[in-house]
């Protein structure tokens, strides 16, 4: 099973700021601490299970073992 990693802000009024971003400012947005919208600190999650990951340089998924293939 392969996965991403996806850099999140788990404000949910935040959601639909950052539906509206294009897809290549969203990419950029993998590198971000903190959420520009509202400050909180931004998590790391997979994108299959969804549950949030701790160390980004993880290789497969501690919660499903998906593979983020890097
Ligand atoms: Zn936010
Ligand atoms: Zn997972």
């Amino acid at each position: 099973m392969n996965a991403r990693k996806e850099k999140v802000c788990q404000e949910e009024m935040c959601a639909d700021q950052w539906e509206a971003l294009s897809p290549e400012l969203r990419a950029q947005c993998a590198t971000f601490v903190y959420c520009p919208f509202c400050a909180n600190e931004m998590v790391t999650r997979c994108s299959a299970c969804n549950e949030t990951i701790h160390d980004f340089g993880f290789r497969y998924c501690p919660w499903c073992g998906a593979d983020f293939g890097e």
